[in-house]
């Protein structure tokens, strides 16, 4: 599944490709995707020119020079890829909007767990009601253990499930929380009620440097994650615990172990992690 480092490649991927470009015409599969494709309302976009590609946790937005603004959601296998006019359709490209470059904007998904929407100019509430279960942005200001220990009050979650909360903080999934828990030193289990103000810090300065670091190494491939430049990312061979049970700890040579919380799988080193 694309976390945010794989949803932060393809838009710097697509950005200085899309940004000025004009929408020429549009091609729907008719397939649906986890809600219905507004087909209908995407082909009146043609005629429109893309002023900005923007990102909010793992939504993927074009902004029009109308003010509307299209909203992609990668799903489990979503990706968003530019090919040249004319290159065969492959089987699940189900959607595709043909540039004033000749240049095709490709949406590919194979499991169909994607969606897509476009949201009407200056409509405020609308915007909000979409990303109302946003919390803030990992890399942004406004993700701080100030704001983490406010959200954790009177909690007794355990801390990974905690993260991976989009109102806590958006777009942390199942393989950055793993890694970001072992870069500060943390146990996935521990209740967020028995975590320091310290250890917070630790926390939110390790999950900017993991998400970081994955975004320039380009992501993660696992299963078929590309770039919109067809590109698979080589962070995964930075894993120090994800998918890594029974190995030897890379800093104690101790086993990681797995066990599932959340209904997740969680992997931790017992003796780096408190
Ligand atoms: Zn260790």
């Amino acid at each position: 599944m694309p976390e945010l480092p794989e949803v932060e490649v393809i838009r710097m991927g697509l950005e200085p490709h899309l940004v000025g470009r004009r929408l020429e015409s549009f091609y729907s599969s008719g397939k649906a995707l986890r809600a219905p494709v507004p087909a209908k309302e995407l082909a009146t976009l043609c005629g429109r020119r893309i002023t900005a590609v923007r990102r909010r946790g793992k939504y993927l937005l074009l902004d029009l020079d109308n003010g509307e603004l299209l909203v992609f959601h990668l799903g489990m296998t979503g990706n968003l890829g530019l090919f040249p006019q004319g290159a065969p359709r492959r089987l699940h490209d189900h959607l595709e909007f043909l540039l004033d470059d000749s240049t095709l904007l490709r949406y590919h998904d194979p499991r169909r767990f994607g969606r897509v929407a476009l949201l009407a100019t200056g409509d405020e509430s609308a915007r909000q009601v979409f990303f109302r279960t946003c919390g803030p942005e990992p890399l942004g200001g406004r993700f701080t253990a100030q704001w983490l220990k406010e959200k954790a009050k009177g909690r007794k979650i355990s801390v990974k499930p905690f993260i991976m909360t989009s109102g806590v903080v958006v777009g942390i999934g199942n393989i950055y929380a793993n890694e970001s828990l072992f870069a500060a030193g943390i146990r996935p289990q521990r209740s967020v009620a028995k975590i320091t103000m310290k250890e917070w810090q630790q926390l939110v300065e390790c999950i900017r440097k993991t998400l970081q670091f994955a975004i320039e190494c380009g992501g993660s491939t696992i299963s078929d994650f590309r770039s919109a430049d067809q590109q698979s990312g080589y962070f995964q061979m930075n894993f120090q615990v994800y998918g890594k049970a029974g190995e030897p700890c890379r800093r104690c040579g101790r086993h990681i172990e797995k066990e599932v919380l959340g209904g997740r799988s969680s992997y931790f080193c017992r003796s780096c992690q408190k």
